[in-house]
């Protein structure tokens, strides 16, 4: 059961959460801002038990200024519907918050550049359990928290806890789920992997909330 103090804080966490989406919504730190059409900066509660992290806005994302809201965001919810989800109240967010143009990968300056915002972000929502979706979210991860990183396979479906801002918190990375749009016969190792991850959550406790 959560205190009044715990209470008073999730308030606080979600109103700097949302004066900090405003601040992202305005941001012109890198060349990204020329192309977009809306800014993604993430949705959900604060505080929140888990957090997902894709690598970037696609272009469904910059039209309607939602994360995950294409495709491979029909598919991330039925997974998180399987993992006994509820996907409001988790937080989804990505590395970048502007949409590369063509989709590209994100280059290292807008990483850079967005980086804060992303870290900021976690501060606020503190999860405990973080899952970067795919190579790239992964590697960002891994190198904020200098884990040694030699491929996405290595890591894929392990668990890393770190410390953050005095709290202890669980990386468990997992395939994005985009993957099955490019190569439908990962569908199995991409269900394995929130397989995992609801076991994860429901040993750390994070999906009775
Ligand atoms: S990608 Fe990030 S740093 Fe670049 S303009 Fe968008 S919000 Fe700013």
């Amino acid at each position: 059961m959560s205190s009044s103090n715990d209470r008073k804080r999730g308030n606080t966490d979600l109103e700097d959460l949302e004066r900090l989406a405003e601040e992202i919504a305005g941001c012109t730190h890198c060349d990204l801002h020329l192309s977009r059409t809306h800014v993604v900066s993430g949705e959900g509660p604060a505080p929140a038990a888990v957090m997902f992290i894709g690598e970037a806005p696609g272009k469904k994302e910059d039209e309607l200024g939602r994360p995950f809201v294409g495709r491979a965001g029909s598919i991330l919810t039925a997974l998180l519907a399987g993992a006994g989800i509820q996907r409001d109240q988790v937080f989804i967010t990505s590395v970048v918050k502007c949409r590369p143009p063509g989709n590209r990968d994100p280059k290292r300056e807008e990483i850079s550049a967005c980086k804060p915002f992303l870290f900021r972000q976690i501060g606020l929502v503190r999860p405990r359990v973080i899952v970067p979706m795919g190579r790239f979210a992964t590697s960002v991860m891994m190198d904020f928290f200098e884990i040694p990183f030699t491929s996405f396979s290595s890591v894929r479906r392990r668990e890393f806890p770190v410390s953050f801002q005095g709290s202890t918190l669980c990386i468990v990375p997992v395939y994005h789920p985009a993957v099955i749009t490019h190569n439908p016969t990962r569908r199995g190792d991409l269900e394995d992997d929130f397989s995992y991850l609801k076991e994860v959550l429901q040993r750390t406790g994070c999906n009775d909330e």
